[in-house]
C-alpha cells in the first residue's frame, strides 16, 4: 500500500490576503470566473474579490448560493457556469458553500479557489464534499480527483465573523490528533486511498496541540477584533491543518459520533464543530487517555465555551434509546467508529457519552 498525501495546490493566509486573489487566479489561467457564495459571505468578500480580479483583467459573474449543497442547487450553478463559459470557480463562505463549490467546479471541470469567510469547519482544504437530496438527506460523498487549486484565508475577513464560528472551528480541530492517532494505530486507509504518512500524523498532532495551547488567547484577541500571530496560528490549525489532516490520516470516533448526532432533530441548532468538540471528549474518554490529557482537553473546551455536557448540544436528559439511535445510525452510514486499534461497540460508545457528560457537569459546577 502506497503512502498518499493530498494538499491544496496553494494555501494563502493573512490579513488582507483577499486583495491578492486576482494574482493567483491569473497565474492558474483564469480569465472568466464564477464567484458563488451565501449572502453574508458575498457581502464581506465580493467587492475585494471583484476589484482584485479586475486588476488582472479577469471577468467575474456573481451568483448567490441558496444555502444547501443539494443536487438541484449544484446543477443550477453548473448551468450558470456553462452558459457563461467560465474557466474558473471561486467559492466564498462557510462549510456548506465551500463544499458546494467543490462539487460545482468538479462538474464544470474548471480550477477552484475557495475563500473561507469563517473558520468554523475543516472543509476548505479537502478534496471531498457531501451532496444532499432536495429533502436534505445525505446522498453521496463526491471525491474530487484533487484538492482545491487555491485556498485563500483572509484573516481580516475571518476576524469579523461572529466568534461562535471561530470557537466551533477549534472544536472541530481538537479532534484531529486523536482521530489521526487512532487511524495510524489501526492502519486505516486514508481518504486518498493510501496509508497514513508520518509527516501527516505530525501535522495532525501540531493542529490539536496548537489549538489547545493558543486557542483561548486567540479567542480573546478576536473578541477585540485583533489579528496577530496567535490568531494566525490558530486559523492555520483550524482552516489548513485540520482539513488536510483528516483527509490524510482519517476519521474515527469523534466524527463518528458527529455523523449520528447530526441526524437528530435535538442537535440541529448546533454547529458541526461544537458537536465534534463534545464528541472529542467522549472519544478520549472511550480510549481512556491518560488523566492529564483528559483534564487538559476538558479544561480547554470549558475555557473557550465549547460544549462539555450533552445538554450543551441539545441532548439534556436524552434517553438511552435516543443516544443509541445516533450511535447505530453512524455505524450503519459510515464506518468511522471502527477506525480504532481495538473493537468498539455501541455499548462502549454509549458509556463514554455518559461518563463524559458526568465529568463535564462536574467541571461546570466548580
Ligand atoms: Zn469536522
Amino acid at each position: 500500500m502506497s503512502l498518499i498525501i493530498g494538499n491544496p495546490s496553494k494555501y494563502v493566509q493573512g490579513a488582507g490576503a483577499i486583495k491578492e486573489i486576482g494574482k493567483y487566479v491569473s497565474a492558474m489561467g483564469g480569465t472568466k470566473a464564477l464567484l458563488m457564495g451565501g449572502p453574508t459571505a458575498l457581502s464581506v468578500s465580493q467587492e475585494a474579490i471583484k476589484e482584485s480580479l479586475k486588476q488582472h483583467n479577469i471577468d467575474c459573474i456573481v451568483e448567490k448560493f441558496t444555502g444547501e449543497s443539494t443536487r438541484s442547487e449544484v446543477n443550477r450553478l453548473v448551468d450558470i457556469g456553462k452558459k457563461n463559459k467560465v474557466n474558473f470557480l471561486i467559492g466564498a463562505g462557510g462549510g456548506k458553500a465551500v463544499d458546494a463549490a467543490k462539487v460545482v467546479s468538479y462538474y464544470l471541470e474548471v480550477p477552484l479557489a475557495l475563500v473561507p469567510t469563517i473558520a468554523a469547519t475543516d472543509a476548505a482544504c479537502s478534496a471531498q464534499a457531501p451532496i444532499y437530496t432536495d429533502e436534505h438527506v445525505f446522498e453521496e460523498l463526491v471525491i474530487r480527483p484533487k484538492n482545491p487549486d487555491l485556498v485563500l484565508a483572509s484573516t481580516d475577513i475571518i476576524a469579523k465573523a461572529p466568534i461562535r464560528f471561530f470557537v466551533a472551528g477549534m472544536g472541530d480541530a481538537i479532534s484531529t490528533k486523536f482521530e489521526a492517532e487512532a487511524c495510524w494505530k489501526a492502519s486505516v486507509i486514508n481518504f486518498h486511498g493510501g496509508s497514513v504518512g508520518e509527516s501527516a500524523l505530525c501535522l495532525a498532532r501540531w493542529c490539536t496541540d496548537a489549538v489547545i495551547e493558543y486557542g483561548e488567547e486567540a479567542k480573546k484577541f478576536l473578541q477585540k477584533r485583533v489579528v496577530n500571530e496567535v490568531v494566525e496560528k490558530v486559523v492555520e490549525a483550524c482552516v489548513y491543518a485540520s482539513s488536510v489532516s483528516f483527509e490524510n490520516c482519517g476519521l474515527s470516533i469523534a466524527h463518528g459520533y458527529q455523523v449520528g448526532f447530526t441526524g437528530l432533530k435535538e442537535t440541529q441548532q448546533y454547529l458541526h464543530g461544537e458537536i465534534v468538540g463534545f464528541s472529542t471528549l467522549a472519544h478520549i474518554v472511550l480510549e481512556n487517555q491518560p488523566e492529564e490529557v483528559k483534564d487538559k482537553v476538558f479544561r480547554f473546551c470549558y475555557s473557550v465555551g465549547l460544549p462539555v455536557t450533552l445538554a450543551q448540544i441539545g441532548l439534556k436528559d436524552a434517553p438511552r434509546e435516543l443516544l443509541m439511535k445516533a450511535i447505530n445510525e453512524s455505524f450503519e452510514r459510515i464506518g468511522w467508529f471502527n477506525n480504532e486499534p481495538f473493537p468498539v461497540t455501541a455499548d462502549m460508545l454509549y458509556e463514554a457519552l455518559i461518563k463524559t457528560d458526568k465529568r463535564g457537569k462536574e467541571l461546570l459546577k466548580r
